[in-house]
């Protein structure tokens, strides 16, 4: 165990740590080592129920929902700073739970900081309009918290992404009750200390640790739970939209992807090979829209395809809380399971492993969940491991013709996260930029994505975005006030 990590975290409900209904607690592993790297309090649908409960009864007794919005602006600032000032510790707690390298950790605490900042400047600007009516009547629209909003998240960037939609919801005037992914819960729950702390008051930030099927089902079901934001799997996606639209309350969904790269042949192959690294590879491939599908112009496919694995062949692997270690083990031993499963049975099918295919087994490595950047090339188009979310640090390399060809390829999947293009050609840029089915879309850079631009996908990778400038609004209901102003008889 190391100095940062408290031996044992409780559920953190109505501003105190609470130990849950059960009293039971589960062992949180370090997936560099598969040690335990500490123990969590273990919530159950009860525990549910009175995290909703605190949460309604602080959004209906504290200021937080009827004061100034500009009162919250500041807690949520106050908030950002204090993260700042803990940034090295809250870094190396979430390197230590998820497995990420430090260097990952730091840059996903920086992006929470800049969250907040940017979303604490927008609590004071939740306006409503004036309509223009016949007679003497006025007529306004007013943006109202909705209440209670419940937030699961998934444990691949566990902060970054619970952050991303409770910031919002908070902005908003709403009390948020989080339910981090039980593999990676540290971080969520020293969060949610240093917000009452900031001064957002007790009952309004409250997070549960429990399993999905129990906890989170119980919290989307509950009477008291005005919206959900979802950060996860397709398959569990779906299962909250029914929950949602049993109870008729809004969901918004960020789920998996395929992503493509597109890579023309005028590109400049050098940097393309940087992104296209740094897009499959980064935080050991589990990545919503990790780039996990190279489509390649034919002319300049063995070029790119020996570059990439230069970058493959040199990425340092390690523990990541080794300042040297460039690429850090996936999650779990199950999740790497997984992803060994997809390489083999491409392999089996008769693609061609250029670079990875395996496990590390040797030494301290082979102590954990590390696996070897990928590279398989030759597969087909509708083999499982091009259309199936392989959520590890695996790229299928596939190549076209002409641009018509890579387009199609690039839109032959069930997903629409995200997609690159890279040409110098500006034409060409703007022209497949459009014609691509994602929600997002860089030209010539790797995923990039900032808190003022939405995120959020087409077709099955989710419904709603998180991010940017309205995204506050998504968290509030709107009421239309109509007034007779009483002066003259209405006319109609
Ligand atoms: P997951 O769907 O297994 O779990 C996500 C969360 O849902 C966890 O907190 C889990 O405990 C909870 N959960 C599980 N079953 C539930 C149920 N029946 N009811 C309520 N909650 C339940 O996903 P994961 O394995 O943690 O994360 C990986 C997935 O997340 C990938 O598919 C990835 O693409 C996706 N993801 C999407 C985005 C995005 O922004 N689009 C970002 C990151 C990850």
């Amino acid at each position: 165990m190391s100095a940062n990590v408290a031996p044992h975290y409780e559920l953190f409900i109505g501003g105190k740590e609470t130990p849950g209904s059960s009293g039971e607690r589960r062992a949180v592993l370090n997936p560099a080592t598969n040690q335990p790297l500490a123990s969590t309090a273990l919530a159950h649908a009860e525990d549910s129920r009175h995290a909703m409960e605190a949460a309604e009864s602080a959004f209906r007794s504290s200021w937080w929902a009827t004061d100034d919005g500009g009162r919250r602006g500041k807690a949520l600032l106050r908030l950002a700073t204090l993260i700042e000032q803990q940034a090295e510790e809250f870094a190396l707690l979430e390197t230590q739970n998820m497995g990420k390298t430090l260097r990952e950790s730091r840059g996903d605490v920086g992006f929470i900081v800049r969250t907040l900042e940017y979303i604490a400047g927008l609590a004071d600007k939740i306006e409503g309009e004036t309509i223009p009516v016949p007679g003497p009547r006025f007529d306004y629209t007013v943006r109202e918290p909705m209440g209670v909003t419940v937030h699961i998240a998934p444990w691949n960037y566990p902060l970054l992404l619970a952050m991303r939609s409770v910031a919002p919801a908070l902005a908003a005037g709403n009390a948020v009750v989080l339910k981090p992914a039980s593999l990676t819960p540290l971080t969520a729950l020293r969060c949610a200390r240093v917000a009452l702390e900031a001064g957002i008051p007790a009952g309004i930030f409250n997070v549960v640790v429990g399993n999905g099927s129990e906890v989170g089902e119980a919290l989307v079901g509950d009477s008291r739970c005005r919206s959900v934001s979802f950060t996860g799997s397709g398959e569990v996606g779906v299962r909250i939209a029914e929950l949602a639209a049993h109870r008729v309350i809004p969901a918004t969904l960020e789920l998996g992807g395929k992503s493509p790269v597109v890579v023309f042949p005028d590109a400049d192959l050098e940097r393309a090979a940087k992104g296209i690294g740094f897009g499959i590879f980064g935080n050991a491939g589990q990545m919503c829209w990790a780039g996990s599908r190279l489509i390649v112009a034919r002319a300049v496919h063995d070029e790119l395809v020996a570059k990439v694995r230069g970058i493959a062949e040199g990425l340092k692997l390690g523990a990541g809380t080794e300042e040297k270690s460039e690429m850090g083990p996936v999650v779990s031993h199950d999740q790497m399971e997984r992803v060994l499963g997809f390489v083999h049975e491409a392999r089996d099918s008769g693609a061609n492993v250029v670079a990875g295919g395996s496990r590390v087994t040797e030494g301290a490595l082979g102590e954990g969940n590390f696996v070897r950047p990928t590279i398989l090339d030759g597969v087909a188009p509708t083999s499982r491991v091009v259309q199936d979310e392989v959520f590890g640090p695996v790229l299928s390399v596939l190549s076209f013709d002409t641009p018509e060809e890579a387009v199609k390829l690039a839109n032959d999947t069930r997903f629409g996260l995200f997609a690159s293009v890279w040409t110098k050609d500006l034409g060409t840029a703007h022209t497949v930029a459009r014609q691509l089915e994602a929600g997002m879309v860089t030209v010539n850079e790797a995923p990039a994505t900032f808190p003022q631009t939405p995120f959020g996908g087409y077709k099955e990778s989710g419904l709603g975005f998180e991010q940017g400038r309205h995204v506050v609004e998504a968290y509030t209901r709107r009421k239309n006030v109509l007034i007779n102003l009483g002066s003259a008889k209405p006319k109609r």
